[in-house]
């Protein structure tokens, strides 16, 4: 039996319904939206605003055993940015064990679940044994993603990471062996998580370069062209132009700059998420926004590793499609990552409201143009594009993935439809996500998840073997 609810205040692409009523099916698809009950019909009210759950662009799960253990500084270290803390990373991957793996990403995904996302694109790039034999089942540590994404409820889009060298004509580092395919055995690999989807209906796969420094062009073309085999509309992602080093290295050893290498030679498209893209001239910001590519931002991870600002205002008048991922997990929150972005650009360029404002290819609004509005929705399409889950928005045909916030948290104590993105965003550090249902279930009712307690228990002893 279809279910209808009475949501008090409905999301919808050019605004809200106050009430909306929203029946979905029992294949977790929305069947119809409306601003009435249909005739005859009794509905289950949901109080608070109703919003759509958001696809995290890019996230590596292990990474959250690292947020908040590399905050600090010994010696006389003469620089620490991205590739400093890599080393300490790197020293993690070598004592992850499978179980920790799975124990790690189900505490970061019920963490995800509980700030209003629904589903993660997992860049996954740890895939054999420390030391780099391979495991008895080649894709032991991707199946621990998999059970840890079913055991929460999230949406996951695996993304298994193809990464063949430590730099463009070098050859992978001791460190790196974990990471290491041949384009044959990697496809392997995507061919064999692709046949989980009979069990995991709702599982994605796609193709992950780890970077232009990580792959040769003809590796990448090679992999491209298989995955296209078996998937003509798998999403393609790839980390670019994160720092100015990878620039200088890829424009040395390619002869172009990352993004416009992309564009001259895999036809970019609206299938590529472009994980970072911090540091693009003119011509690629041109480029990528006309090809439909996601830019993949991460703003907490990039701020921690001091990479520099993506540019945002230009992308987005130039009608570029932008989603937000947690990436290394600083934070697990939307919010927290749409308030960094918009307030860095607010530092950087001395303004304020740095987007809202018409974009040539953004949603519609009429009226004042809202900051969290238009941050939200952006975030929510890109999110939705990057990941191909098929939630995104709340009208017929998409999976009934619903955020419910409660209007009763002091964070949006007194808002209306009008504001309550934006208070979401800047006017509070509560969160305010009370329930999330993904394809018609509840996964969270009232910010309890019913496995909460046994995967923090697992977490906990994790982290116990990992830091001992
Ligand atoms: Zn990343």
């Amino acid at each position: 039996m279809p279910t209808l609810y009475e949501v008090e205040h409905l999301h919808q692409p050019d605004g809200w319904l106050s009430p909306g009523f929203l029946e979905v099916g029992d294949d977790g698809q929305i069947l119809s939206v409306s601003a009435r009950c249909p005739a005859g019909r009794r509905a289950e009210k949901l109080a608070g605003y109703g919003v759509p759950g958001l696809s995290n662009l890019h996230s590596h799960a292990f990474q959250r055993a690292l947020a908040g253990r590399t905050e600090f500084v010994t010696g006389a270290l003469a620089e620490d940015n991205l590739w400093t803390w890599r080393k300490e990373m790197y020293r993690m991957v070598d004592r992850l064990t499978p179980e920790a793996y799975e124990a790690i990403a189900a505490l970061v995904y019920l963490e995800m679940l509980k700030f209003g996302m629904t589903a993660v694109c997992e860049f996954h790039y740890v895939h054999h044994q420390s030391g780099g034999a391979h495991f008895a089942n080649p894709a032991e540590m991707s199946d621990r993603l998999i059970a840890a994404a079913a055991d929460t409820g999230l949406g996951l889009t695996l993304l298994p990471v193809l990464y063949a060298h430590g730099g463009i004509g070098k050859p992978a580092e001791p460190t790196q062996q974990r990471f290491v395919h041949d384009v044959d055995a990697y496809l392997a690999l995507i061919d064999t998580l692709r046949s989980r989807r009979t069990d995991h209906p709702d599982l994605h796969i796609g193709l992950a370069l780890h970077s232009l420094r990580a792959v040769t062009p003809e590796e990448a073309k090679a992999a491209l062209a298989g995955m296209n085999a078996l998937d003509p509309q798998a999403r393609l992602h790839i980390h670019v132009s994160e720092t100015t080093h990878e620039v200088a290295e890829v424009e040395a050893g390619l002869g172009a700059r990352p993004v416009q290498w992309l564009l001259d030679n895999t036809g970019l498209d609206d299938r590529w998420c472009l994980v970072h893209a911090t540091h693009l001239d003119a011509s690629e910001i041109a480029g990528a926004a006309a090809s439909g590519a996601v830019a993949g931002l991460c703003p907490l991870t990039e701020a921690t590793m001091g990479d520099g600002f993506f540019p945002l205002v230009e992308y987005h008048q130039a009608g570029g499609a932008w989603g937000i991922g947690t990436d290394s997990h600083y934070a697990t929150s939307i919010a927290e990552e749409l308030r960094m972005l918009e307030c860095g650009k607010r530092l950087e360029l001395r303004r304020r409201n740095v987007i809202a404002q018409p974009s040539a290819t953004g949603p519609v609004h009429s009226g004042p143009v809202h900051s969290g509005r238009v941050h939200f929705d952006m975030a929510l399409r890109g999110g939705e594009q990057a990941s191909g889950q098929g939630g995104g928005a709340l009208i017929i045909g998409r999976r009934a993935d619903l955020l419910m916030l409660d209007a009763d948290r002091n964070v949006l104590l007194g808002h209306g439809p009008q504001t309550a993105l934006d208070a979401w965003m800047l006017g509070g550090t509560e969160n305010p996500v009370r329930d999330v249902m993904i394809g018609g279930k509840w996964v969270v009712r009232g910010g309890y998840h019913p496995q909460e307690a046994r995967i923090k228990a697992n977490y906990r002893a994790a982290m116990a073997q990992l830091t001992t």
